[in-house]
């Protein structure tokens, strides 16, 4: 089998002779058929062939298939945006009356679509913490419960996630663990080999990796047996009327049941489609992103190791940095290093933190995060601003927080400037 950087460059496509070596854009909404039988065949999955842009696309697909490889899947497809990759994994087996139980650290977005948006459906969701042990997460799956869900490095909170232990007892419950691995990415660790059954991805983040395209990604690992709990997954495992009566599980084995149908129903239904051209754009930046990713963290533990040692500085949060709590679990999770993302605390709370920000040069201030570009966000002062320093303290996101994404610029101007920017607060 071939390795992640060979994966990056060359998966999900392979020309044929005389053929582009890039990956063509079929910047089409629909496709051409000589007759009507044969575009019967494509409604009723007799034959395979793309007949309308929303539910699936050449270059999008192909892009798919790439980033199925780097995670070790068996089907996978993409969604405009990480948000609509949460949302119809999640929404693909669980319906109203149904639990979902989540971590309490996930990513802000994906929070309020659990506990609000979903809730309005009729969808409950517990969250307990990332740390839980194994009674107590076994204690919070009830008899609806459909699916378990966390993400391999939480954004913001950097916690790292047990995933062979929250796997453990998802599967001894009879459900699938969904994981979210967007700060990983596949290049510092694959959760399909720990035991996850479903992994989604933002490709906004580092797979993209310029700022440049919103995008999602949903990845089976094809291991789930969906018919051995069939009573608790009806939508895989009996007829979709709306759908020529198909059997997901039936028509494309496990293996590719949960893709497909998330493709034939939900994006039928609910179009949050990629438009061929950012699935060109996302594939540009998966071609370099092994060597992005690597350069990503050499920079960020870099950053970390000087600020650990900065009199300005109270505390530095980074998984890979001995002495942090989550350090083991990130030796055994992400031995290569874990994500470009550091956070810290300025001495002088608040009103330093905007200081500081306000003097730094190469680190640009914008809500983004695991791009090319440097970034800096102060929660308290932006996305955190109408809450209180208690409240602020209630959320994980003290007031003097400074959330730090490490780009690919030369490490020692990064450094630089932080020392001036701290040396001015
Ligand atoms: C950004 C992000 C999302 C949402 O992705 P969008 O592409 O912004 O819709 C989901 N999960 C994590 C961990 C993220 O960082």
């Amino acid at each position: 089998m071939q390795r992640m950087g060979t994966k990056c460059v060359q998966a999900g496509y392979t020309p044929k002779n005389g053929e582009p070596r890039q990956i063509p854009i079929v910047q089409s909404t629909t496709y051409k058929y000589d007759s009507s039988d044969d575009m019967a065949k494509l409604f009723d999955l007799e034959a395979e062939g793309y007949f309308y842009s929303r539910i699936q696309n050449p270059t999008s697909d192909s892009v798919a298939a790439k980033i199925c490889a780097l995670e070790g899947g068996t089907a996978a497809m993409l969604t405009g945006s990480g948000m609509s990759a949460v949302f119809l994994a999640l929404f693909n087996i669980v319906s109203c009356g149904d639990h979902i139980l989540s971590c309490a650290t996930i990513y802000g977005g994906s929070f309020n679509l659990m506990s609000v948006t979903m809730k309005r459906m009729g969808v409950e969701c517990t969250f307990i913490s990332p740390d839980s042990t194994e009674e107590e997460i076994r204690a919070a799956i009830r008899p609806n419960t459909k699916l378990v869900y966390g993400e391999t490095i939480a954004n913001p909170a950097l916690c790292v996630l047990d995933i062979e232990k929250w796997a453990r007892v998802a599967h001894e419950a009879g459900v699938p663990l969904i994981i979210d691995n967007t700060f990983a990415t596949p290049i510092n660790c694959r959760p399909f080999e720990w035991g996850a059954d479903i992994v989604i991805h933002s490709t906004t983040k580092y797979m993209d990796g310029h700022a440049s395209v919103l995008g999602g990604a949903i990845v089976d690992s094809g291991k789930f047996d969906w018919n051995k709990y069939a009573d608790k997954y009806p939508g895989l495992t009996t007829p979709d009327e709306s759908y020529h009566g198909v059997i997901y599980t039936e028509h494309f084995g496990i293996e590719g049941a949960f893709i497909n149908k998330a493709i034939c129903q939900l994006m039928r239904d609910f179009g949050c489609t990629p438009s061929p051209m950012n699935s060109f754009l996302l594939n540009l930046g998966l071609e370099s992103l092994h060597v992005r990713v690597k350069r990503h963290c050499e920079n960020a533990l870099a950053v970390a190791q000087f600020l650990e040692t900065h009199e300005k500085v109270s505390w530095v949060n980074y998984a890979s940095l001995p002495g942090n709590k989550y350090y083991e679990l990130a030796q055994k999770y992400l031995p290569n290093g874990s994500c470009g993302v550091v956070s810290f605390g300025v001495k002088g709370g608040r009103e330093a933190a905007s200081r500081f920000m306000a003097e730094l040069r190469v680190a640009s201030i914008a809500t983004h995060v695991a791009d090319a570009h440097t970034c800096v966000l102060h929660p308290a002062g932006s996305t955190h601003r109408q809450m209180t320093d208690e409240e602020l303290v209630a959320a994980g996101v003290g007031a003097d927080m400074v959330r730090f994404s490490v780009g690919l610029e030369d490490v020692n101007d990064i450094i630089e400037d932080l020392a001036q920017a701290l040396d001015k607060c």
